[in-house]
Protein backbone atom coordinates (compact mmCIF):
# COMPACT_ATOMS: atom_id res chain seq x y z
CA UNK A 1 0.00 0.00 0.00
CA UNK A 2 1.12 3.50 -0.63
CA UNK A 3 2.08 5.55 2.36
CA UNK A 4 0.47 9.06 3.54
CA UNK A 5 2.37 11.57 3.86
CA UNK A 6 2.56 11.45 7.86
CA UNK A 7 3.56 7.92 7.62
CA UNK A 8 6.35 9.08 5.41
CA UNK A 9 7.58 12.84 7.75
CA UNK A 10 7.52 9.65 10.24
CA UNK A 11 10.85 8.12 8.07
CA UNK A 12 12.65 11.31 7.08
CA UNK A 13 15.48 13.04 9.43
CA UNK A 14 12.70 15.73 10.48
CA UNK A 15 16.05 18.58 10.40
CA UNK A 16 13.86 20.99 8.14
CA UNK A 17 17.10 21.75 6.57
CA UNK A 18 15.16 23.01 3.48
CA UNK A 19 18.29 20.98 1.18
CA UNK A 20 15.10 18.95 -0.66
CA UNK A 21 13.72 22.33 -1.82
CA UNK A 22 10.77 22.10 0.96
CA UNK A 23 10.65 24.32 3.71
CA UNK A 24 10.03 21.79 6.04
CA UNK A 25 10.41 17.83 6.01
CA UNK A 26 6.75 17.60 6.84
CA UNK A 27 5.98 19.84 2.91
CA UNK A 28 8.54 17.27 1.80
CA UNK A 29 6.56 13.94 3.12
CA UNK A 30 3.32 15.74 1.64
CA UNK A 31 5.01 16.14 -1.56
CA UNK A 32 6.48 12.89 -1.61
CA UNK A 33 2.76 11.12 -0.88
CA UNK A 34 1.30 12.95 -4.15
CA UNK A 35 4.33 11.82 -6.32
CA UNK A 36 5.28 15.60 -7.34
CA UNK A 37 8.52 14.92 -5.85
CA UNK A 38 11.41 12.06 -5.58
CA UNK A 39 13.18 10.72 -2.73
CA UNK A 40 16.63 11.64 -4.00
CA UNK A 41 15.92 15.18 -2.92
CA UNK A 42 16.27 14.48 0.36
CA UNK A 43 20.78 14.08 1.15
CA UNK A 44 20.14 13.15 4.33
CA UNK A 45 17.86 10.10 4.24
CA UNK A 46 18.67 7.11 5.83
CA UNK A 47 19.81 3.53 4.10
CA UNK A 48 16.54 1.96 6.23
CA UNK A 49 14.14 4.60 5.38
CA UNK A 50 15.14 4.82 1.85
CA UNK A 51 14.25 1.66 1.22
CA UNK A 52 11.07 1.49 2.87
CA UNK A 53 10.22 5.05 0.50
CA UNK A 54 11.27 3.74 -2.00
CA UNK A 55 9.35 0.86 -2.37
CA UNK A 56 6.25 2.83 -1.11
CA UNK A 57 7.31 5.78 -3.56
CA UNK A 58 7.40 3.66 -6.70
CA UNK A 59 4.68 4.39 -9.19
CA UNK A 60 1.77 1.62 -9.27
CA UNK A 61 2.23 1.03 -12.84
CA UNK A 62 5.98 0.23 -13.90
CA UNK A 63 7.57 2.49 -16.01
CA UNK A 64 8.75 0.34 -19.17
CA UNK A 65 10.69 1.78 -22.40
CA UNK A 66 10.00 0.35 -25.52
CA UNK A 67 13.08 0.96 -28.16
CA UNK A 68 16.05 3.07 -27.76
CA UNK A 69 17.58 6.69 -29.61
CA UNK A 70 15.27 9.35 -30.42
CA UNK A 71 12.19 7.01 -31.21
CA UNK A 72 12.22 5.67 -27.99
CA UNK A 73 8.82 5.47 -26.45
CA UNK A 74 8.15 4.76 -22.32
CA UNK A 75 4.99 3.51 -21.12
CA UNK A 76 3.70 2.79 -17.94
CA UNK A 77 4.37 5.10 -14.81
CA UNK A 78 0.88 6.17 -14.12
CA UNK A 79 -0.72 7.67 -11.30
CA UNK A 80 -4.43 8.27 -11.16
CA UNK A 81 -7.56 6.91 -12.75
CA UNK A 82 -8.86 9.67 -13.90
CA UNK A 83 -6.91 12.32 -16.00
CA UNK A 84 -8.87 15.53 -14.13
CA UNK A 85 -6.93 13.88 -10.89
CA UNK A 86 -3.48 14.28 -12.56
CA UNK A 87 -2.40 13.80 -16.03
CA UNK A 88 -1.79 10.65 -17.59
CA UNK A 89 1.55 10.75 -17.64
CA UNK A 90 3.07 8.54 -20.84
CA UNK A 91 0.92 8.49 -24.29
CA UNK A 92 -0.14 4.87 -25.36
CA UNK A 93 2.18 3.80 -27.84
CA UNK A 94 0.32 3.03 -31.53
CA UNK A 95 1.96 -0.37 -33.15
CA UNK A 96 1.72 -1.59 -36.27
CA UNK A 97 0.97 -4.99 -37.19
CA UNK A 98 3.55 -6.37 -39.83
CA UNK A 99 2.86 -10.42 -40.58
CA UNK A 100 5.75 -12.58 -41.73
CA UNK A 101 3.30 -13.88 -44.45
CA UNK A 102 3.88 -10.78 -46.34
CA UNK A 103 6.25 -10.33 -49.31
CA UNK A 104 8.90 -8.30 -48.48
CA UNK A 105 8.21 -5.62 -50.46
CA UNK A 106 5.17 -5.33 -49.06
CA UNK A 107 6.31 -5.72 -45.48
CA UNK A 108 9.10 -2.71 -46.92
CA UNK A 109 6.01 -0.52 -47.88
CA UNK A 110 4.35 -0.95 -44.33
CA UNK A 111 7.66 0.16 -42.49
CA UNK A 112 7.79 3.77 -44.78
CA UNK A 113 4.28 4.27 -43.67
CA UNK A 114 5.13 4.22 -40.23
CA UNK A 115 8.67 6.40 -41.21
CA UNK A 116 6.07 8.62 -42.79
CA UNK A 117 3.50 8.59 -40.30
CA UNK A 118 4.81 11.63 -38.64
CA UNK A 119 2.87 14.66 -38.60
CA UNK A 120 3.23 18.38 -36.33
CA UNK A 121 -0.14 19.13 -34.19
CA UNK A 122 0.34 21.99 -31.88
CA UNK A 123 4.32 22.14 -31.62
CA UNK A 124 3.92 18.30 -31.08
CA UNK A 125 5.28 15.57 -33.10
CA UNK A 126 2.85 12.50 -33.23
CA UNK A 127 3.94 9.57 -35.23
CA UNK A 128 3.28 5.80 -35.03
CA UNK A 129 5.14 4.64 -32.59
CA UNK A 130 6.48 0.85 -33.16
CA UNK A 131 5.97 -2.13 -35.66
CA UNK A 132 4.56 -5.24 -34.31
CA UNK A 133 6.38 -8.21 -36.67
CA UNK A 134 3.79 -11.31 -36.35
CA UNK A 135 4.88 -14.67 -36.98
CA UNK A 136 1.82 -16.04 -38.58
CA UNK A 137 3.87 -18.46 -40.40
CA UNK A 138 4.22 -20.24 -37.71
CA UNK A 139 7.85 -20.53 -39.52
CA UNK A 140 11.37 -19.63 -37.58
CA UNK A 141 12.66 -18.55 -40.92
CA UNK A 142 9.91 -15.97 -42.26
CA UNK A 143 9.96 -13.84 -38.92
CA UNK A 144 13.32 -13.42 -38.92
CA UNK A 145 13.40 -12.42 -42.34
CA UNK A 146 10.59 -10.38 -41.63
CA UNK A 147 12.38 -9.11 -38.66
CA UNK A 148 15.45 -8.30 -41.05
CA UNK A 149 13.75 -6.11 -43.61
CA UNK A 150 11.86 -4.44 -40.63
CA UNK A 151 15.68 -3.77 -39.23
CA UNK A 152 16.86 -2.37 -42.47
CA UNK A 153 13.42 -0.03 -43.45
CA UNK A 154 12.59 1.40 -40.52
CA UNK A 155 15.84 1.14 -38.44
CA UNK A 156 15.35 3.32 -35.42
CA UNK A 157 11.43 2.42 -34.56
CA UNK A 158 10.81 0.39 -31.70
CA UNK A 159 10.11 -2.99 -32.26
CA UNK A 160 7.70 -5.80 -30.94
CA UNK A 161 8.52 -9.23 -31.98
CA UNK A 162 5.06 -11.33 -31.47
CA UNK A 163 5.61 -15.06 -31.36
CA UNK A 164 4.76 -18.11 -29.10
CA UNK A 165 7.60 -20.19 -30.06
CA UNK A 166 10.52 -19.63 -28.14
CA UNK A 167 13.28 -20.36 -30.53
CA UNK A 168 11.86 -18.59 -33.40
CA UNK A 169 11.44 -15.48 -30.58
CA UNK A 170 15.45 -16.23 -30.27
CA UNK A 171 16.23 -15.30 -33.40
CA UNK A 172 14.51 -12.70 -34.08
CA UNK A 173 14.74 -10.41 -30.96
CA UNK A 174 18.29 -10.85 -31.29
CA UNK A 175 18.36 -8.99 -34.43
CA UNK A 176 17.12 -5.63 -31.22
CA UNK A 177 18.67 -6.84 -28.51
CA UNK A 178 20.82 -3.49 -27.84
CA UNK A 179 17.55 -1.65 -28.99
CA UNK A 180 14.44 -2.50 -26.09
CA UNK A 181 12.07 -4.59 -28.50
CA UNK A 182 9.35 -6.26 -26.53
CA UNK A 183 8.69 -9.26 -26.96
CA UNK A 184 5.23 -10.72 -26.83
CA UNK A 185 3.81 -14.10 -26.64
CA UNK A 186 4.69 -15.60 -23.18
CA UNK A 187 1.79 -17.40 -22.19
CA UNK A 188 1.45 -20.66 -19.12
CA UNK A 189 3.14 -22.95 -21.36
CA UNK A 190 5.85 -21.41 -22.51
CA UNK A 191 6.75 -18.91 -19.94
CA UNK A 192 10.23 -20.24 -18.49
CA UNK A 193 11.66 -20.08 -22.28
CA UNK A 194 10.30 -16.85 -23.20
CA UNK A 195 11.58 -14.96 -20.18
CA UNK A 196 14.75 -16.79 -20.58
CA UNK A 197 14.85 -15.47 -24.18
CA UNK A 198 13.90 -12.01 -22.94
CA UNK A 199 16.05 -11.69 -20.40
CA UNK A 200 18.94 -12.96 -22.56
CA UNK A 201 18.39 -10.28 -25.22
CA UNK A 202 17.30 -7.20 -22.70
CA UNK A 203 13.70 -7.32 -23.75
CA UNK A 204 10.58 -6.62 -21.96
CA UNK A 205 8.14 -9.64 -22.15
CA UNK A 206 4.80 -9.68 -22.84
CA UNK A 207 2.51 -12.32 -21.29
CA UNK A 208 -1.37 -13.39 -22.32
CA UNK A 209 -3.64 -15.11 -20.23
CA UNK A 210 -7.44 -16.29 -20.05
CA UNK A 211 -8.17 -13.88 -17.05
CA UNK A 212 -6.94 -11.23 -15.06
CA UNK A 213 -6.09 -13.96 -11.84
CA UNK A 214 -3.65 -16.28 -14.36
CA UNK A 215 -2.19 -12.98 -15.66
CA UNK A 216 -1.29 -11.81 -11.80
CA UNK A 217 -0.08 -15.51 -11.67
CA UNK A 218 2.23 -15.56 -14.33
CA UNK A 219 3.82 -12.02 -13.82
CA UNK A 220 4.90 -13.44 -10.33
CA UNK A 221 6.54 -16.05 -11.74
CA UNK A 222 8.10 -14.12 -15.00
CA UNK A 223 9.51 -12.19 -11.87
CA UNK A 224 11.04 -14.74 -10.28
CA UNK A 225 12.67 -15.31 -13.49
CA UNK A 226 14.01 -12.40 -13.90
CA UNK A 227 12.03 -10.40 -15.83
CA UNK A 228 10.78 -7.30 -14.45
CA UNK A 229 9.96 -5.22 -17.64
CA UNK A 230 6.53 -6.65 -18.27
CA UNK A 231 3.01 -5.97 -20.46
CA UNK A 232 0.13 -7.54 -19.81
CA UNK A 233 -2.51 -9.47 -22.78
CA UNK A 234 -5.45 -10.52 -20.15
CA UNK A 235 -7.08 -11.61 -22.93
CA UNK A 236 -9.70 -9.34 -24.44
CA UNK A 237 -10.58 -8.74 -27.48
CA UNK A 238 -13.85 -7.26 -28.08
CA UNK A 239 -14.17 -3.60 -27.05
CA UNK A 240 -16.48 -4.11 -23.90
CA UNK A 241 -13.83 -6.77 -22.41
CA UNK A 242 -10.88 -4.05 -23.17
CA UNK A 243 -12.78 -1.89 -21.25
CA UNK A 244 -13.67 -3.57 -18.09
CA UNK A 245 -10.30 -5.30 -18.06
CA UNK A 246 -7.95 -2.54 -18.44
CA UNK A 247 -10.24 -0.72 -15.67
CA UNK A 248 -9.49 -3.32 -13.47
CA UNK A 249 -6.15 -3.88 -13.91
CA UNK A 250 -5.32 0.11 -13.27
CA UNK A 251 -7.74 0.15 -10.32
CA UNK A 252 -5.99 -2.81 -9.37
CA UNK A 253 -2.82 -1.29 -9.34
CA UNK A 254 -3.44 2.31 -8.15
CA UNK A 255 -6.12 2.00 -5.88
CA UNK A 256 -4.65 -1.36 -4.09
CA UNK A 257 -1.00 -1.10 -5.07
CA UNK A 258 -1.63 -4.90 -6.67
CA UNK A 259 2.16 -5.44 -8.32
CA UNK A 260 1.40 -8.36 -9.93
CA UNK A 261 -1.05 -6.28 -12.42
CA UNK A 262 1.16 -2.79 -11.95
CA UNK A 263 2.64 -2.98 -15.60
CA UNK A 264 1.34 -1.42 -18.92
CA UNK A 265 -1.44 -3.12 -20.98
CA UNK A 266 -1.35 -4.01 -24.68
CA UNK A 267 -4.28 -4.23 -26.57
CA UNK A 268 -5.64 -5.61 -29.81
CA UNK A 269 -7.97 -3.15 -31.95
CA UNK A 270 -6.98 -4.82 -35.29
CA UNK A 271 -10.54 -5.33 -37.56
CA UNK A 272 -11.19 -6.09 -41.07
CA UNK A 273 -13.24 -2.65 -41.43
CA UNK A 274 -10.75 0.60 -40.49
CA UNK A 275 -13.60 2.76 -39.26
CA UNK A 276 -14.21 -0.11 -36.73
CA UNK A 277 -10.60 -0.31 -36.04
CA UNK A 278 -10.36 3.58 -35.56
CA UNK A 279 -13.57 3.21 -32.90
CA UNK A 280 -12.04 0.13 -31.52
CA UNK A 281 -8.45 2.00 -30.97
CA UNK A 282 -10.61 5.11 -29.46
CA UNK A 283 -12.21 2.87 -26.88
CA UNK A 284 -8.20 1.56 -25.80
CA UNK A 285 -6.58 5.04 -25.77
CA UNK A 286 -9.79 6.41 -23.43
CA UNK A 287 -9.70 3.85 -21.16
CA UNK A 288 -6.05 2.69 -20.08
CA UNK A 289 -3.81 1.02 -23.03
CA UNK A 290 -0.53 1.07 -22.87
CA UNK A 291 -0.54 -0.08 -26.34
CA UNK A 292 -2.45 -0.31 -29.17
CA UNK A 293 -2.05 -2.38 -31.91
CA UNK A 294 -3.30 -1.64 -35.99
CA UNK A 295 -3.73 -3.56 -38.65
CA UNK A 296 -3.43 -0.27 -40.79
CA UNK A 297 -2.51 3.19 -40.68
CA UNK A 298 -3.89 5.11 -42.93
CA UNK A 299 -3.70 9.24 -42.54
CA UNK A 300 -7.26 10.12 -41.74
CA UNK A 301 -7.38 7.31 -39.27
CA UNK A 302 -4.10 8.32 -37.99
CA UNK A 303 -5.22 12.06 -37.51
CA UNK A 304 -8.39 10.79 -35.06
CA UNK A 305 -6.47 8.32 -33.40
CA UNK A 306 -3.03 11.18 -32.95
CA UNK A 307 -5.65 14.17 -31.73
CA UNK A 308 -7.69 11.85 -29.55
CA UNK A 309 -4.68 10.62 -27.83
CA UNK A 310 -3.00 13.96 -27.74
CA UNK A 311 -5.85 15.06 -26.36
CA UNK A 312 -6.30 12.41 -23.78
CA UNK A 313 -2.52 12.78 -22.55
CA UNK A 314 -2.56 16.71 -22.06
CA UNK A 315 -2.48 17.70 -18.56
CA UNK A 316 -6.54 19.58 -18.34
CA UNK A 317 -4.93 21.83 -15.43
CA UNK A 318 -2.11 23.22 -17.80
CA UNK A 319 -2.76 25.14 -21.01
CA UNK A 320 -0.64 23.70 -23.66
CA UNK A 321 2.20 26.95 -24.04
CA UNK A 322 5.07 27.58 -26.62
CA UNK A 323 8.17 28.60 -26.25
CA UNK A 324 8.81 32.36 -24.98
CA UNK A 325 10.66 34.24 -27.81
CA UNK A 326 10.07 36.30 -31.26
CA UNK A 327 9.46 34.25 -34.30
CA UNK A 328 10.41 34.96 -37.56
CA UNK A 329 7.42 34.08 -40.07
CA UNK A 330 8.86 34.20 -43.54
CA UNK A 331 12.05 36.10 -44.11
CA UNK A 332 11.40 39.54 -42.22
CA UNK A 333 13.92 42.50 -42.65
CA UNK A 334 14.58 45.62 -40.72
CA UNK A 335 11.34 46.95 -42.04
CA UNK A 336 9.58 44.47 -40.96
CA UNK A 337 6.37 44.67 -38.83
CA UNK A 338 6.32 42.92 -35.13
CA UNK A 339 3.66 41.58 -33.48
CA UNK A 340 3.03 40.73 -29.92
CA UNK A 341 0.82 38.12 -28.43
CA UNK A 342 0.97 35.65 -25.44
CA UNK A 343 2.11 32.02 -25.71
CA UNK A 344 -1.14 29.90 -25.57
CA UNK A 345 -0.24 27.33 -28.03
CA UNK A 346 -3.94 27.66 -30.25
CA UNK A 347 -3.15 31.42 -29.51
CA UNK A 348 0.35 31.45 -31.15
CA UNK A 349 -0.82 28.43 -33.81
CA UNK A 350 -3.98 31.04 -35.37
CA UNK A 351 -1.80 33.99 -34.99
CA UNK A 352 0.95 32.87 -37.29
CA UNK A 353 -1.09 30.46 -39.81
CA UNK A 354 -2.61 34.16 -40.29
CA UNK A 355 0.23 36.15 -40.49
CA UNK A 356 1.73 33.20 -42.97
CA UNK A 357 -1.75 33.78 -44.69
CA UNK A 358 -0.78 37.10 -45.14
CA UNK A 359 2.52 36.21 -46.94
CA UNK A 360 4.13 39.30 -45.12
CA UNK A 361 7.27 38.60 -43.58
CA UNK A 362 6.41 39.57 -40.06
CA UNK A 363 8.36 38.88 -36.54
CA UNK A 364 6.08 37.68 -34.00
CA UNK A 365 6.75 38.15 -29.98
CA UNK A 366 5.55 35.58 -28.40
CA UNK A 367 4.90 36.50 -23.79
CA UNK A 368 5.25 33.69 -21.71
CA UNK A 369 1.87 33.83 -19.87
CA UNK A 370 1.52 30.73 -18.26
CA UNK A 371 -0.36 29.52 -21.69
CA UNK A 372 -3.73 31.72 -21.20
CA UNK A 373 -5.00 33.65 -24.09
CA UNK A 374 -5.04 37.07 -24.58
CA UNK A 375 -8.13 38.33 -22.82
CA UNK A 376 -7.64 35.92 -20.05
CA UNK A 377 -4.15 36.81 -19.68
CA UNK A 378 -4.68 40.31 -19.23
CA UNK A 379 -7.55 39.83 -17.11
CA UNK A 380 -5.33 37.72 -14.78
CA UNK A 381 -2.35 40.50 -15.13
CA UNK A 382 0.24 38.57 -17.01
CA UNK A 383 -0.50 40.39 -19.96
CA UNK A 384 0.37 43.68 -18.89
CA UNK A 385 1.63 47.04 -20.36
CA UNK A 386 4.75 46.63 -17.88
CA UNK A 387 5.60 42.49 -18.47
CA UNK A 388 4.95 43.55 -22.56
CA UNK A 389 7.84 46.33 -22.21
CA UNK A 390 10.16 43.99 -20.39
CA UNK A 391 9.72 41.26 -22.28
CA UNK A 392 10.56 43.59 -25.59
CA UNK A 393 12.99 45.68 -23.96
CA UNK A 394 15.05 42.25 -23.07
CA UNK A 395 14.61 40.86 -26.16
CA UNK A 396 16.75 43.20 -27.84
CA UNK A 397 14.70 42.93 -31.00
CA UNK A 398 15.32 46.60 -31.53
CA UNK A 399 18.31 46.51 -32.72
CA UNK A 400 17.11 44.42 -35.91
CA UNK A 401 14.53 47.06 -36.32
CA UNK A 402 14.44 50.04 -39.05
CA UNK A 403 11.70 51.56 -37.03
CA UNK A 404 10.74 50.53 -33.52
CA UNK A 405 6.78 49.63 -33.95
CA UNK A 406 4.50 46.73 -32.18
CA UNK A 407 2.01 45.80 -32.95
CA UNK A 408 -0.33 44.47 -30.11
CA UNK A 409 -3.63 42.94 -30.63
CA UNK A 410 -7.00 44.54 -30.82
CA UNK A 411 -8.08 43.15 -27.40
CA UNK A 412 -5.92 44.88 -25.53
CA UNK A 413 -5.91 48.35 -27.19
CA UNK A 414 -6.65 50.00 -23.91
CA UNK A 415 -2.84 49.17 -22.87
CA UNK A 416 -1.30 51.16 -26.11
CA UNK A 417 -0.89 54.07 -23.96
CA UNK A 418 1.21 52.83 -21.03
CA UNK A 419 3.32 50.48 -23.03
CA UNK A 420 4.11 53.58 -25.14
CA UNK A 421 5.32 55.17 -22.18
CA UNK A 422 7.34 52.22 -20.51
CA UNK A 423 9.08 52.05 -24.36
CA UNK A 424 10.28 55.26 -25.08
CA UNK A 425 11.02 55.56 -28.92
CA UNK A 426 8.21 52.68 -29.46
CA UNK A 427 5.49 52.95 -32.01
CA UNK A 428 2.02 51.34 -30.70
CA UNK A 429 -0.12 50.41 -33.14
CA UNK A 430 -3.37 48.70 -32.45
CA UNK A 431 -3.74 45.59 -34.17
CA UNK A 432 -6.74 43.38 -35.37
CA UNK A 433 -9.09 41.67 -32.20
CA UNK A 434 -9.06 38.50 -34.40
CA UNK A 435 -6.49 37.16 -36.15
CA UNK A 436 -8.44 36.32 -39.08
CA UNK A 437 -8.47 39.88 -39.88
CA UNK A 438 -4.40 40.03 -39.68
CA UNK A 439 -4.01 39.60 -43.44
CA UNK A 440 -6.27 43.08 -44.67
CA UNK A 441 -4.66 44.41 -41.65
CA UNK A 442 -1.01 43.93 -43.14
CA UNK A 443 -2.37 44.41 -46.88
CA UNK A 444 -3.66 48.01 -45.42
CA UNK A 445 -0.15 49.07 -44.47
CA UNK A 446 1.82 47.78 -47.75
S1 LIG B 1 16.24 17.72 2.75
FE1 LIG B 1 15.44 16.04 3.97
S2 LIG B 1 15.89 16.64 6.06
FE2 LIG B 1 16.07 18.46 4.85
S3 LIG B 1 14.02 19.43 4.91
FE3 LIG B 1 14.06 18.15 3.11
S4 LIG B 1 13.23 16.24 3.82
FE4 LIG B 1 13.82 17.33 5.64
Amino acid sequence: MALSGVEIFKLLPKTNCKKCGQPTCLAFAMKLAQRQATLDLCPDVSEEAKQKLGEASAPPVRPITLGSGDKAVKMGEETVLFRHDKKFVNPCVFALEVKDTLSEADIAAFCNQVVDSEMDRVGQKLRVNAIMISNESGDAAKLEAAAKTVAAKAAGVPVIINTTNAQAAETAVKLFADKKPLLFGANASNLEAMAAVAKSNKASLGISAASLEELSELTEKAKGFGVEDLVLDSGARKAKDMIEHNTLVRRAAIKKNFKPLGFPVISFAQRGDSLLEALVASVCIAKYSSIVVLSSIEKWKNLALFTLRQNIYTDPQVPMQVEQKIYNIGDPKADAPLFVTTNFSLTYFIVSGEIENSKVSCRLAVMDSEGLSVLTAWAAGKFTATKIAAFIQESGIDKEMATKELIIPGYVAILSGSIEEKLPGWKITVGPREANAIPAFLKSRA
